[in-house]
């Protein structure tokens, strides 16, 4: 029997036996149950879930309305053919549905598989649409790991070892004005998260977000926004671009997007989209993008989070983390809604306090590009109660 207390030990065994593994220290935690904003291990420890699966799990593990709709969907039908043959209800219901909670020239959704696909996708879309080659990127932002997502990526340290990548990517300085001029009549597209969420929580100005938009608009490029990690309420309104007062041309979605299942979409004007069925048609196949499961999966997501009004009070649980999270040895806290990032001097002090909560019972971990950061970005159904004791377990752990 198990004296190991993070799992059975032959699962361990053969987690590190059969599975590939990138992360250099894997957390190691064997979740057995999950369940709104807490997770239980083989043990039945219980840990508050911090990060919900990196701002997936936006209404909660398992909300019983998404579990239904996965329930009755899987009694239907599942994979049935590749994308865009078949008219499935599930993704027209989905479809629609988000239509109807966007801008009107946000109308038309393709589904992918996750959100790395959706920016192939939308890079695709925007160099065939524009018969241009240029990609405008920025620096300290992430679009996934595949080779084009990867490209575009802000940070050489993570590109370098998978060189050759996409030719004719620049990367500018995020936030930065003064930078705009380089957006021309040879770029394609400009592809920018709406705020910055590896970097460790950077929220852009308003007034820069909107140069942007006017800059695309006057050299004929088309402005793309990443809300992968942002969408869905995560900063207390339904999508993160609503406070800049302005619209993408593409929008990307995924995490939250499919309530727990993987998707991934990206989604523009019906016009535009139509460049992926001429010359050549079939611009972008998937074989699951937009699976059945996942968009029955995502569609009651939606609901909940719009009909339990999750984003009403996303802002006083952001005011409380900010009210709790006070010492010394935590240098800044920045945040946008439930997006956190919680700032010390060093990874070595992040990670140990990291380990020491989790061995508290609180789920956490640090920032691609700011790993001397704590990311917080629970489920939005997170209450005031968990709120103050992982808060409280945090300031403990920097003392420990
Ligand atoms: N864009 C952003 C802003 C992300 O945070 C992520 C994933 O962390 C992605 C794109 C890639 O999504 P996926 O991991 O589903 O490919």
């Amino acid at each position: 029997m198990s004296s190991d207390p993070t799992g059975n030990p032959d699962t361990r065994l053969l987690f590190f036996k059969h599975l590939a593994q990138t992360s250099a220290a894997p957390m190691g935690l064997e979740i057995v149950r999950a369940e709104a904003s807490c997770l239980y291990d083989r043990q039945g420890k219980e840990y508050i879930d911090l990060i919900g699966g990196i701002s997936v799990c936006n209404t909660g593990h398992r909300h019983p309305r998404v579990v239904d709709a996965i329930r009755q969907q899987v009694d239907q039908y599942l994979h049935v053919l590749v994308y865009g043959e078949f008219i499935q209800s599930p993704q027209v219901k989905y479809a629609s549905a988000l239509a109807r909670q966007l801008p009107p020239s946000l109308n038309c959704v393709y589904f992918t598989n996750s959100g790395a696909e959706a920016t192939e996708g939308a890079m695709k879309l925007a160099k065939k649409a524009k018969n241009r080659t240029g990609i405008i990127a920025f620096k300290q932002s992430y679009h996934g790991s595949t080779q084009g997502a990867l490209s575009i990526m802000g940070d050489e340290y993570w590109r370098n070892a998978f060189r050759p990548l996409l030719p004719d990517v620049l990367h500018l300085e995020y936030n930065s004005v003064a930078s705009l001029h380089q957006i021309t009549e040879r770029t394609a597209c400009v592809i920018a998260e709406t705020i910055q969420a590896e970097r460790g929580v950077y929220t852009p100005d308003k007034e820069w977000m909107m140069a942007l938009r006017k800059r695309c608009d006057e050299m004929g490029a088309l402005l793309i926004l990443d809300e992968i990690q942002v969408g869905f309420g995560r900063t207390g309104i339904l999508w993160g671009f609503q406070a800049f007062g302005i619209v993408p041309d593409i929008l990307l979605l995924g995490k939250a997007l499919g309530g727990g299942m993987p998707l991934g979409a990206f989604i523009a004007d019906r016009s535009l989209m139509w460049e992926l069925t001429e010359g050549p048609a079939l611009g972008h196949i998937t074989t699951f993008g937009g699976h059945p499961v996942c968009c029955a999966a995502g569609l009651a997501s939606l609901e909940v989070l719009l009909e339990e009004g999750l984003t009403d009070g996303v802002r006083e649980k952001e005011q409380l983390f900010r009210r709790l999270l006070v010492h010394p040895a935590i240098l800044a806290v920045r945040t946008n809604g439930l997006l956190i990032a919680v700032e010390f001097e060093s990874y070595e002090t992040n990670k140990r306090v990291i380990d020491a909560c989790i061995a508290a019972g609180v789920l956490t971990d640090w920032f691609l590009f700011a790993p001397h950061c704590m990311r917080i970005a629970p489920p939005l159904v997170i209450t005031d109660e968990q709120i103050e004791r992982a808060c409280a377990v945090i300031l403990n752990s920097i003392g420990s």
